[in-house]
């Protein structure tokens, strides 16, 4: 008994000798990539893909959500799940915030003025918790408008449902000053969180994206289905607009269109793409099709 007492010892001293050691280099890894991702804002190794946003029964392009890369000099491009909750955690996600909405607000507004079928396109922007808290977001967003002269209706801020329940009464009050300016609120990851839905009647927001596991993700199915639809009819009865995140197949496009829904965004139509193939998208829809794959419908 004793030697296996001694055995089992040994065995849980090695496993977390070896857990130690992980941590170690979980530990290092993330200091590391903290130091790589300062720096990073300095060296402009950040960049923006662009997803195109479709109207579900037409099939146009009704504008892009920005979604923000890192491309690591030894990495190679590095997607947001592996730098975004970093940069949340470390406070870089202030300057990083402040970068993309810039940038996908001056990338906007080039292609407005560089196409005129793209005049009324509008830009999707992913906004954390964090830059609600603290950064001065509404004056920012301001500046940025005035600066590149992109019609404020044009700009879109994604807040998830966590955003709302930070601190209700400060985003609030963040929320409805961005209303004044003109920018339209986006609840991202709609059917994912946890909050009381009353906030849909105070709080100014125009659109609802419901969260891509309800439309393609490894448990949606006949109850995902029913939840699309309930989604579809509170938003009707609240005047907001739906968009469906995650629509890859032609049947589940098939069933939005059925439900009513009004915008789509997936791998159907594009992946994220960089801003020249963003921009070459724009002109396949302009000439004939609608660049997404969905030419049959927009015949
Ligand atoms: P999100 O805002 O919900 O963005 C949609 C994500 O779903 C994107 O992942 C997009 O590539 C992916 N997606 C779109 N269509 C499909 C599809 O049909 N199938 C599948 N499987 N996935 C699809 P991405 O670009 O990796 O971004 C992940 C998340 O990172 C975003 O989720 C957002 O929460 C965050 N993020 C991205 N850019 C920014 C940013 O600039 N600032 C902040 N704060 N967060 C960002
Ligand atoms: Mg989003
Ligand atoms: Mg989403
Ligand atoms: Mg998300």
């Amino acid at each position: 008994d004793a030697d296996i007492a001694m055995y089992r010892a040994k065995e849980s001293g090695r496993t977390s000798m070896i857990f130690d050691r992980q941590m170690h280099q979980e530990i290092v890894e993330a200091i590391n990539l903290e130091a790589d991702l300062r720096a990073a804002l300095e060296r402009d190794e950040l960049l923006l893909h662009y997803q195109p946003i479709v109207d579900v029964q037409s099939g146009r392009i009704e504008g892009f959500e920005a979604l923000v890369r890192w491309d690591h000099p030894d990495r190679g491009l590095v997607p947001p799940v592996r730098f975004i909750p970093l940069a949340e955690e470390t406070g870089l996600i202030l300057p990083l915030g402040r970068y993309v909405i810039s940038e996908a607000c001056r990338q906007m507004r080039d292609w407005q003025l560089a196409m005129p079928e793209a005049a009324n396109l509008s830009v999707s922007v992913n906004v954390s918790c964090r830059q609600f808290v603290k950064d001065g977001l509404v004056d920012h967003v301001a500046g940025v408008l005035a600066e590149t002269g992109l019609a404020p209706a044009c700009l879109k801020l994604e807040i998830t449902e966590s955003v709302l329940m930070h601190d209700a009464q400060h985003t609030a009050g963040e929320l409805n000053r961005l209303k004044a300016l003109g920018v339209k609120i986006a609840i991202d990851d709609f059917g994912t969180g946890y909050s009381s839905l009353s906030y849909l009647r105070q709080l100014p927001i125009d659109h609802l994206k419901i969260d891509r596991s309800f439309i393609s993700g490894d448990d949606c199915n006949g109850e995902s289905q029913e939840i699309v639809k309930s989604i579809i009819a509170l938003a009707r009865s609240l005047g907001l607009t739906v968009i469906a995140e995650g629509v890859e197949h032609q049947d589940q496009l098939d069933k939005l269109r059925f439900a009513d829904c009004d915008k789509a965004q997936g791998f159907m139509f594009s992946r994220p793409v960089d801003k020249d193939a963003a921009l070459n998208l724009l002109r396949e829809a302009v000439n004939g099709g609608c660049g997404c794959g969905m030419q049959e419908q927009a015949k």
